[in-house]
């Protein structure tokens, strides 16, 4: 680290749990973000205010109007524009030395692969259920860790599924396919701005304790978020050896 950063990233630096160590590893890290929405908006500005090495802002929407009260990483002027591009134009204004790369199309197939393989950590901020499934699988398949966050009305939920390590349940275990519950999406049901904040910085909160090797994750533990009554609690859960995904089954095929 060169003086610029020490002093840039001395906060961090003063934290014991971080130190010097901890924040290299924020800053050697890549960093795939599945959508630059509601969630993937703070999510991203966090890890580049942090230092986060490269960036990968996977999204295939527009800006549009409706999405400007709550998706901070975009600006009335910026409307119109691919949201992967808006991000990495805001982006690069806060920290010019993170590396933003684009992908201004629906993640999926090769190019989820191979981003997936890439990351050091993977934040899924996208809004469908489709999209989480098969991020979660190519999470498993390369070991990455995967932090997930949600939100909908005045509901949050935070969890991670730390995929480099076996024994540790993934998405699949928790929400399995097929009883995927009626997809709410923000568009029709509505949902409180500051709460995709509220997910969205947790979610960073977790990518970064992991790149920075300190705390304990939210892996096994679901974190769920009321907005409306200000409750918060976790409720445990463990992996499904049944699991279709990284089930001792699926694990044999
Ligand atoms: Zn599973």
């Amino acid at each position: 680290m060169n003086d610029d950063q020490l002093l840039r990233y001395s906060r961090h630096i003063l934290l014991p749990e971080i130190d010097v160590e901890g924040q290299q590893g924020i800053i050697d890290s890549t960093v795939l973000i599945v959508g630059a929405g509601g969630l993937g908006s703070p999510a991203a500005m966090y890890l580049a205010s942090a230092g986060v090495g490269t960036l990968i802002l996977a999204d295939g929407d527009t800006v549009d109007l409706t999405n400007l009260q709550r998706q901070i990483l975009h600006r009335e002027d910026q409307a119109g524009m691919l949201k992967a591009e808006s991000g990495r134009q805001t982006l690069a204004g806060i920290n010019p030395a993170t590396q933003v790369e684009v992908i201004a199309q629906r993640l999926e197939g090769e190019l989820l692969e191979e981003a997936v393989s890439r990351a050091s950590v993977v934040l899924d901020c996208c809004d469908n259920f489709a999209t989480r499934h098969a991020v979660n699988r190519a999470c498993l398949r390369y070991r990455k860790p995967l932090v997930s966050g949600a939100a909908v009305r005045f509901d949050g939920q935070v969890s991670v599924y730390d995929l480099r390590y076996v024994e540790n349940p993934c998405y699949h275990c928790l929400f399995p396919e097929g009883e995927d519950l009626a997809e709410m999406r923000c568009a029709v049901t509505g949902i409180f701005a500051p709460l995709t904040g509220v997910v969205g910085s947790l979610q960073a909160c977790e990518a970064l304790k992991i790149l920075a090797s300190c705390g304990e994750p939210l892996v096994g533990r679901l974190l769920l978020i009321d907005a409306l009554s200000m409750n918060m609690r976790t409720v445990r859960y463990g992996r499904d050896p049944g699991c279709a995904v990284c089930g001792e089954a699926a694990a044999q095929r």
